[in-house]
């Protein structure tokens, strides 16, 4: 297989399909292999102890089988050597969740005595949970990104944003910012953007983040975090994924490199669909706002004059649901769920408002999704299942107390 510092000037779409996979056609295979081996047999304790050496020494992947499969898992490698390319990194380094991939650029960076971290809200829920906690023995400023250059101070060893964001979807200029970092590494968080859309180390960030369980991964059944990064820091990052254990099992590690084929067209073509529910939901009086990234996307949030609570409700295609990037299209109420743990205060200065609702949209046709959220919005559901009710049950209340029944107007 190539390193994962190989150079290509494959395009995107033709990296998706075969980055990762070039060895297989040498081994006489087609689809990937997937290793399950928890441990791998070695007759030459001597070589173990000295590779073992090696990798506590520099972090550097281990030449040859893995001595133990939380140091190093050839299938998930595979996934890594993918992503680092399609981001057009040196390295990527894969956690069992995007929040164990946080701890780990987190931990990387305490370990070597820079503490301090300036980000910029709105963050993920736990992500800003884990950093205004400061579970791992952090500290946090937070600042807007014109904020930044003050916020830095001797002992910052990140700064953090997310753009898109979630759940507004307010943008940064990355480049900007990263000037404004000076030596100080950004890491953006580009889960809603994906290296389809938006490449952040080529603007000047240092470390690219993935909740992987969003639209790498695709399909809503794999757990997952990435680090893009230089291969320095994803040595640190190997070693600390070693010493605290948040590896990635590697049927994701499989399932993930699967993700990343259909990848660019996924999110081209629910972008798409994203693009023209923005526009109606613009132009329809019940709706007080829209966000949708000028970058594009597959996101749209958007703040209802009516209770948000009842459009959740509401749904009968779309799954309401947490979480985000799946082939089906998922709405979620932020304030309720995926940013609930960040306190009150801190959500609406951050623009997380009440009234707010985050919808992933996924590969259903436009006409459906488009159907399902209009009537969620007018409350037609609900009331249409309640009038489904009533007119079951409506021989038997007539028979009982005499009185008509006439179907509801909102029913219609
Ligand atoms: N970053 C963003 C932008 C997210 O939306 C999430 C999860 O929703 C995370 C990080 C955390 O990822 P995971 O749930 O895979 O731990």
């Amino acid at each position: 297989m190539e390193t994962e510092a190989s150079t290509t000037s494959r395009a995107l779409a033709t990296e998706a399909v075969h980055a990762g996979r070039e060895d297989l056609a040498g081994l006489g295979l087609h689809a990937v292999p997937i290793d399950l081996s928890t441990t791998y047999p070695s007759y030459d304790s001597r070589q173990e102890a000295a590779r073992i050496d090696e990798f506590a020494a520099t972090g550097a992947r281990p030449q040859g089988p893995p001595v133990y499969a939380r140091l190093d898992n050839p299938t998930t490698a595979r996934f890594e050597t993918a992503l680092a390319r399609l981001e057009g990194a040196e390295s990527a380094v894969a956690f069992a969740s995007g929040m164990a991939a946080l701890s780990a650029v987190l931990l990387g960076r305490a370990s070597q005595g820079l503490r301090h971290v300036v980000a910029v809200r709105p963050l993920y829920g736990c992500s800003d949970h884990l950093l205004t906690a400061g579970l791992l023995g952090t500290e946090v400023t937070w600042t807007d990104p014109a904020g930044v250059a003050d916020a830095i101070r001797p002992g910052t060893g990140l700064v953090m944003v997310e753009t898109p964001a979630n759940p507004t979807l307010a943008e940064v200029d990355i480049r900007a910012l990263a000037h404004s970092c000076g030596s100080v590494p950004l890491l953006v968080d580009s889960t809603f953007a994906t290296p389809v859309l938006q490449r952040p180390l080529e603007h000047g960030a240092r470390i690219v983040l993935h909740s992987a369980t969003k639209y790498l991964g695709g399909h809503g059944d794999v757990l997952a975090g990435v680090v893009a990064c230089d291969e320095e820091f994803a040595r640190a990052l190997r070693q600390i994924r070693f010493a605290t254990g948040g590896v990635l099992h590697p049927l994701s590690g499989y399932l993930l490199l699967r993700g990343l084929s259909t990848l660019p067209v996924r999110m081209r073509a629910a972008a798409g669909t994203a693009a023209e529910l923005a526009r109606r939901l613009s132009a329809d009086p019940r709706i007080r706002v829209v966000h949708y990234p000028k970058l594009g996307g597959a996101m749209v949030a958007f703040e209802v004059h009516g209770d948000p609570h009842a459009v959740i409700a509401d749904v009968r295609l779309i799954t309401p649901a947490v979480s985000l990037g799946s082939v089906d299209s998922l709405i979620q109420h932020p304030a309720s769920i995926s940013h609930r743990i960040v306190a009150e205060g801190d959500r609406r200065s951050a623009g997380v408002s009440e009234q707010l609702l985050r919808m992933s949209v996924g590969l259903e046709d436009v006409e459906d999704l488009w159907e399902d959220l209009d009537r969620a919005l007018s409350g037609r559901s609900a009331r249409s299942a309640r009038t489904a009710v009533r007119s079951e049950g409506r021989t038997a209340d007539r028979a009982r107390d005499g009185s008509a029944w006439a179907p509801s107007p909102a029913g219609r």
